[in-house]
């Protein structure tokens, strides 16, 4: 399973969290300090810039 990286949004606590992938779009809790940090939607699958579809 892959692994998401984002920082806690908590500014006292910045811990850089690797959350499971099939958390993307939802919320994860900070192991840290227990912040519900937003997990992007998945960056891994990027799209070719196809604006013009
Ligand atoms: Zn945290």
């Amino acid at each position: 399973m892959p692994l998401i990286r984002i920082k806690c949004t908590n500014p006292r606590c910045n811990t850089l969290l690797s959350i499971s992938a099939s958390l993307a779009g939802q919320r994860a809790k900070c192991s840290c300090c227990g912040q519900m940090v937003r997990v992007p939607d998945r960056p891994s699958l990027r799209k070719k810039s196809t604006r013009a579809a």
